[in-house]
């Protein structure tokens, strides 16, 4: 395999770089609480947990993390690695960072062009997986609510047993003084 680029030749490196920004949360539409109805009318209000960091409250609003092409930047090969049948360029005298072959050019636009490439797809996975997150909630939700049910269901159980209990007792009680 041999290279494409030599120690000394003039490159542009494509370059993308990772950023946050807030953003209403998607769920509860920064009301912080959501409200789910189930089958049989009954509503349940509950914290947002799309936008709580960890056990905290909920805040209304999420961090969206998105990479952007950033411009490209021009720099001298220093080192060329060939390992697993793949090349490898390092740049600058601290050989900082190795770049394969699809990240250099030597043609400024291409390097732009393939910066946004990346980024779109690095974005997009990451939307992928927001999504999966979402999708996560919802269902953690709807087993929240029929712990709930359950719940309600086995109090009011208990609530009868113990009425029939105390009703019982009562004529067992009363009995003797007819
Ligand atoms: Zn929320």
């Amino acid at each position: 395999m041999t290279p494409k680029f030599q120690i000394g030749d003039w490159l542009w490196i494509a370059q993308v770089h990772y950023t946050q920004k807030e953003e209403t949360c998607p769920i509860c539409a920064g009301y912080k609480v959501v409200y789910i109805r189930s089958t049989n009318g009954d509503e349940w209000e509950m914290d947002c947990r799309y936008c709580s960091p960890g056990y905290d409250p909920p805040t209304g609003v999420v961090k969206v993390e998105y990479e952007y092409a950033d411009k490209p930047l021009r720099k001298q090969v220093s080192g060329v690695q060939i390992s697993q049948g793949e090349v490898r360029y390092t740049f600058g005298h601290h050989h900082s960072g190795t770049y394969t072959e699809d990240e250099v050019f030597e043609d400024k636009s291409d390097a732009a062009d393939r910066a946004a490439e990346i980024a779109e797809k690095q974005t997009r996975d990451r939307q992928d997986g927001d999504e999966r997150r979402k999708a996560n909630d919802r269902k953690s939700y709807a087993w929240h609510v029929g712990y709930y049910q359950r719940q309600a269901k086995k109090a009011r159980k208990d609530y009868d047993r113990a009425l029939r209990k105390a009703r019982y007792m009562g004529t067992k009680v009363r009995k003797p003084k007819e």
